[in-house]
């Protein structure tokens, strides 16, 4: 056996102490849940007046003042040194899409008169201003040519509608304050400031649109999201010798044994006691860090696996994706896995998304998205309006949403049979689809008939609409956006996403078309219409528009790939395309308009997208050729040369037709031998072609260079599957999604 097979398949499983009370019982999850969160609300060190202000600067968003700024690091310092921190970072989310952190110590001397006091004694203290800006060197952060090295300086600025956490590294604590991360002149260089400046104006003109429609008393309207993560886990001994995981975070080839995920006998499938252990613990830390991890299984994909958190504020949301992504990497490690969160690490097994839930809900916790059954007023109609405005929003800025999840990994999901089609469209369910095409198709109509029958649709109590409903919940997989009875969910982000740029994008689109509705409907009141008539009238408008972009059928199909060109959907079925969409001025206007991106920061966007893209291609042609010509054709030429000692002294021997068993073995080799030396040689041939366009740094990507490296990846594939098992250099699928 395989050295690394044995190491792979002889591991122990890791056991944790979890915390235990008097009694020697494990705490319940209640009892440490978040706490490494500084949660100011239950802090004792600040007064109840500074928390109230607190509270409300952190919904609104107002400045805080310096003083309180004052207490709340006293506060917070208090509680990381006592819990053995070190030092605090500034934890932001450049362009990268990863999440960055600088440390600074909390080591700092006495004073006097500005000048360090000869008594001089070391003290462990975090400063107002070192709690509300940073400045780190941030030249080496994406920036897309928006600054110059000269001015290289970034700042980054406390959110504080984020709590602050601590994260244990082996050997010492860290204070992390969740930061905006800025240019001087203001421009955002991250994620999260746009995400907020969405998240404001969406709740704004949602409020406003309440009041408008007979909902007074609501004081804000809240942005929920809750993302699914779904990731791999290989042995750590393969991981190692894969150069193409190691350097891409997917196999570049790799050859599908019998056995794959036909069966489909992976999805909720029983979870192996190892995978099991990583992921208790992995809740563990995530529970501690105040992040609710709700779910956990087996996916599709056999080593594939899921983890969803229960739903949150979106900004909260986002920031605890992100480092859920860090510690399933951190835990993973632990337990000698390595997690892919790569859309797609190989090929002809499913890939990875992440299902990004989104619902609106109001200051008292009601879902704007789900039907009560008690009907208070106008909750049907509301209910109605809103998935009218939101299928609008999808079907106006269907393309600016479409580039907000491209990405050089999910090209390979989108659009492969398993993973939401890169057309967008929007899933309703038979029952709402129905009461909205009867709602559309009869406008501007006069036949008093339809009108009735639309009217008597549109007016149906929130009872009667919720009992209809319920058959709505049916799930359709194959939907990039799908209704699901009380939230939309978004299924083409990929995996390794960073999901607060794509719900700034779905926040503003909403955000966009509600500023015509409460205009509409303004100009409807003002006329005398009544609230409800106003309302029919709003649903009409925008589902007649856009009701060509609802699709309830099979998403995967070749059908609706035709009936979308045929309907005038856009199918934007790569990443370089989808970028372009940043340099169309009038598709991007309402993003600019609604004050969400800046012009400068979407040109920022677009060059540090197009530049990733083409960074991670490089690699992973770089790779290619050297796995090519350090694995693939050593592990052919081994293997050839042991043919041929076996059929060259056969090839002595001349035997005639009577032993046909020898005859056909040693036509079979000859064919095998003969197969390996063809395709070695357009392998070859193709690799050193691939290497010399790269190095007269052919900018074709899409029709040369790509196409070039998929037919290299094919070739090796059928060389696995032609040299025998002991020869081959590399570990193969089956040895990492199954030997375990
Ligand atoms: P499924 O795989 O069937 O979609 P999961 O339980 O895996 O369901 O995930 C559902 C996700 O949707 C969870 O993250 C959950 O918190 C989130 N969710 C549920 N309700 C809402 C809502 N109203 N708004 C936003 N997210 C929601
Ligand atoms: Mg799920």
């Amino acid at each position: 056996m395989k050295s690394y097979i044995k190491d792979a398949t002889n591991r122990s499983i890791r056991k944790i102490q979890l915390p235990k009370n008097e009694k020697g019982q494990n705490l319940k999850i209640s009892e440490y849940y978040a706490e490494n969160v500084f949660d100011f609300r239950k802090a004792s060190g600040i007064p109840e007046g500074v928390k109230r202000e607190m509270l409300e600067v952190s919904r609104t968003g107002k400045l805080l003042h310096k003083e309180h700024a004052e207490i709340v690091a006293h506060a917070v310092s208090e509680w990381a040194l006592s819990k053995g921190a070190t030092h605090f970072c500034h934890w932001f989310q450049p362009l990268t899409g990863n999440s960055a952190e600088k440390h600074d110590s909390f080591l700092n001397f006495t004073y006097k008169n500005g000048e360090i006091s000869p008594d001089i004694s070391p003290i462990d203290k975090l400063t107002a201003s070192q709690l509300l800006c940073g400045g780190p060197d941030a030249s080496s952060f994406p920036s897309g040519g928006a600054r110059s090295t000269f001015e290289a300086r970034g700042y980054t600025v406390w959110d504080m509608s984020s709590p602050m956490f601590i994260t244990e590294g082996e050997n010492g604590k860290v204070l992390c304050i969740p930061t905006a991360f800025a240019a001087p002149n203001g421009a955002a260089l991250d994620i999260k400031t746009p995400l907020l400046r969405s998240i404001s104006k969406l709740s704004d003109e949602a409020t406003k649109f309440l009041h408008l429609i007979g909902f007074p008393d609501v004081k804000q309207v809240i942005v929920n999201s809750g993302a699914e993560q779904e990731y791999f886990l290989i042995d750590k001994a393969y991981y190692n010798l894969r150069p193409d995981l190691v350097m891409c975070g997917r196999t570049l080839f790799g050859s599908l044994n019998a056995k794959n995920q036909q069966l489909e006998d992976h999805y909720f499938g029983n979870v192996n006691d190892r995978v099991l252990a990583f992921m208790q613990e992995l809740d563990y830390e995530l529970y501690r860090l105040g992040i609710p991890s709700k779910t956990r299984h087996n996916e599709v994909a056999p080593g594939q696996f899921e983890m969803a958190p229960l739903y949150s504020e979106a900004n909260l949301s986002s920031d605890q994706n992100q480092l859920v992504m860090v510690i399933i990497k951190k835990i993973a490690e632990r337990h000698n896995f390595k997690a892919l969160l790569h859309e797609k690490p190989f090929s002809k097994i499913n890939g990875s998304g992440k299902h990004v839930n989104w619902s609106l809900s109001d200051d008292k916790g009601n879902n704007l998205l789900e039907l009560d059954e008690v009907d208070n007023g106008n909750t049907s109609k509301r209910f109605l309006a809103l998935i009218a405005i939101i299928v609008e929003a999808v079907y106006r800025h269907a393309e600016v949403i479409r580039m907000s999840v491209a990405s050089a990994g999910n090209d390979h999901r989108l659009g492969a049979h398993e993973a939401p089609p890169s057309i967008l469209s929007v899933f309703l369910g038979e029952t709402l689809s129905e009461i909205f095409s009867n709602g559309s198709s009869s406008s501007g109509n006069s036949s008093g008939n339809s009108s009735s029958n639309n009217n008597r649709i549109l007016n149906l109590g929130a009872k009667q609409l919720a009992h209809l409903l319920i058959d709505n919940t049916d799930r359709n997989r194959t939907s990039p956006f799908a209704f699901t009875g009380n939230r939309f969910e978004f299924r083409a982000v990929g995996a390794s996403a960073a999901i607060g740029f794509p719900l700034s994008i779905l926040n503003a689109a909403v955000a966009d078309v509600l500023v015509d509705s409460n205009n509409f409907l303004e100009e409807q009141l003002a006329n005398g219409k009544s609230v409800d008539d106003s309302l029919v009238a709003l649903i009409q408008q925008w589902f007649k528009n856009s009701e060509r972009i609802v699709f309830n059928g099979d998403g995967y199909s070749e059908e609706w790939r035709i009936e979308a060109a045929r309907r005038g959907l856009s199918n934007i079925n790569n990443s370089l395309e989808a970028f372009e969409v940043l340099n169309s001025d009038h598709k991007i206007k309402f993003l600019i308009d609604l004050g969400i991106y800046r012009r400068d920061e979407l040109n920022t966007r677009y060059n540090v997208s197009l530049e990733r893209y083409k960074m991670q291609l490089k690699i992973e042609f770089a790779t290619l050729i050297s796995m090519v010509n350090q694995y693939v054709l050593p592990s052919v030429i081994n293997y050839k040369l042991k043919l041929i000692s076996i059929i060259a002294p056969m090839d002595k021997l001349n035997y005639g037709d009577k032993n046909y068993q020898q005859h056909s073995e040693d036509s079979y080799l000859k064919g095998i031998f003969h197969t390996l030396e063809k395709k070695s040689q357009v392998l070859y041939s193709k690799t050193c072609r691939l290497s010399k366009l790269i190095k007269e740094k052919s900018p074709d990507i899409t029709n040369t260079l790509l196409p070039l490296s998929q037919e290299i990846s094919i070739l090796c594939s059928d060389l696995e599957e032609l040299v025998a098992d002991e020869d081959w250099l590399l570990p193969k699928y089956y040895d990492m999604l199954f030997l375990n």
